[in-house]
């Protein structure tokens, strides 16, 4: 952020005005100041010769020619959007789908769609992963074969039948990070999918790097308001054209008013993303001082980002504002902690405007194999917070008085083992 070019899209502006900008092309020949929003099913056709020219361009994952035809095959409303975030990615195009594993499942589909030669087709998925992600690909529902690595060992993880390479960075819920170079030079002349939901294009682009595709569930911070359900994935015209064409052939489609809420809260997007970070930073370092409070994992704390991702320049401009915490007395300080937030939403999900609190080994990643959940530091005292846009000073007093509660309890406990001595 700290050098002016490197913030410039293709038509010269910052990313701030693209974010406000991007996908209003056209707005004021319509007469209209905000997108227009379309939610027709169907659409009247003037020539069946064109219109076929239309199916036949969208059937091989191209835009209409003319006619959207059918909503399942192109909506307006929902290509604004994909306009908009393709920008602010620095992407050729993205594409928009129903939920963020829509949009995970379509980009697998989409990397076998890619390698006719690989058969069933075979996966390296770095972990941590987001516990739905790491699902699909343990169970092979997709009929792909997938290898878990750590960052380290992508390389030696490769086979022939390999289509794809996933990782997120920062990691769902650990916040570990994945050197973004590295990883692509172990892939080779394999794709790469990051999942960014947690960095956001605000803070991170991946395609810079030399990834192929970037994936969001848009549910999180593009949403950021807690109401809508989508994901997307941004990349070459080449994978879009793939996931265009799963998109049809599966229907996971990202309906109208969802993108039209989505592209409103793009122009907040810089906003929400620096001010939400600035608060994780004070209640993270508060947290790191707290006695009820043993470890915080968090980009902005050296001992998370040992390789130095993190800082103006580097691959993640900012540390961002989710992070997780172990918590003094497992499980049960825990879950009691989680009762006593009054501000705090004790809820799954995150990048919402306001703080959200959740255990992911009982919630989110519940349904990874227990060994991979223990193996990547998913325990039972681990929460995870998604600090919102609130003043940090009422966020803080919110959480210390759940902690105490914790702290009450584990020294309830310490004192009736004592007692029992
Ligand atoms: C929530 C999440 C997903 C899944 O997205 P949905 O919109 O819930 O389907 C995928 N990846 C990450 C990192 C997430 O946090």
């Amino acid at each position: 952020m700290h050098d002016p070019a490197r913030r410039r899209g293709v038509n010269g502006h910052r990313f701030e005005t693209r974010a406000a900008h991007a996908g209003r092309e056209g707005l004021r020949a319509l007469g209209v100041h905000a997108p227009p929003i379309d939610l027709s099913s169907t659409y009247p056709l003037e020539d069946l010769a064109q219109a076929t020219q239309s199916v036949d361009s969208m059937a091989k994952g191209g835009e209409p020619v003319g006619s959207p035809i059918y909503a399942r095959m192109h909506n307006p409303t929902v290509a604004r959007f994909e306009e908009a975030l393709a920008e602010l990615e620095g992407a050729e195009a993205s594409v928009a789908f129903g939920s963020g594993m829509a949009a995970f499942a379509a980009a697998l589909l989409a990397a076998r769609l890619a390698r006719p030669d690989a058969g069933a087709g075979h996966v390296v998925a770095v972990r941590p992963l987001y516990g739905g992600s790491d699902h699909l690909l343990a169970s092979g529902l997709l009929g792909l074969e997938a290898s878990f690595v750590s960052p380290d060992g992508v390389k030696s993880a490769i086979r022939p039948d390999t289509v794809l390479v996933v990782a997120e960075t920062p990691g769902n819920p650990t916040l570990d990070l994945v050197d973004l170079d590295d990883l692509v030079r172990q892939a080779g002349t394999l794709p790469v999918l990051i999942d960014s939901t947690f960095a956001t294009p605000v803070l991170q682009r991946p395609l810079r790097h030399g990834v192929s595709l970037v994936l969001h569930s848009a549910t999180k911070f593009l949403g950021g308001h807690g109401d809508v359900i989508a994901g997307a994935v941004a990349a070459s015209q080449a994978w879009v054209a793939r996931l265009r064409q799963v998109r049809i052939a599966t229907g996971a489609l990202l309906h109208p008013l969802a993108a039209y809420l989505l592209h409103r809260s793009l122009p907040t997007l810089p906003l929400r993303v620096r001010a939400a970070q600035a608060g994780a930073r004070l209640i993270a370092e508060r947290l790191a001082g707290h006695p009820a409070v043993s470890h915080v994992l968090y980009p902005g704390f050296g001992g998370s980002d040992p390789r130095g991702l993190v800082g103006p320049g580097r691959q993640m401009e900012g540390p961002g504002s989710v992070l997780s915490f172990e918590i003094v007395g497992g499980l049960e300080a825990a879950s009691r902690v989680m009762k006593a937030v009054r501000l705090t939403t004790p809820a799954v999900s995150l990048g919402s405007a306001d703080t959200l609190l959740q255990h992911p080994a009982g919630l989110t990643h519940r349904i990874v194999a227990e060994d991979a959940r223990e193996r990547t530091g998913i325990s039972p005292s681990l929460l995870r917070l998604s600090v919102g846009i609130e003043d940090p000073e009422d966020i803080w007093a919110d959480l210390e008085q759940a902690l105490a509660q914790a702290g009450t309890h584990a020294n309830a406990k310490a004192m009736a083992e004592i007692v029992s001595v």
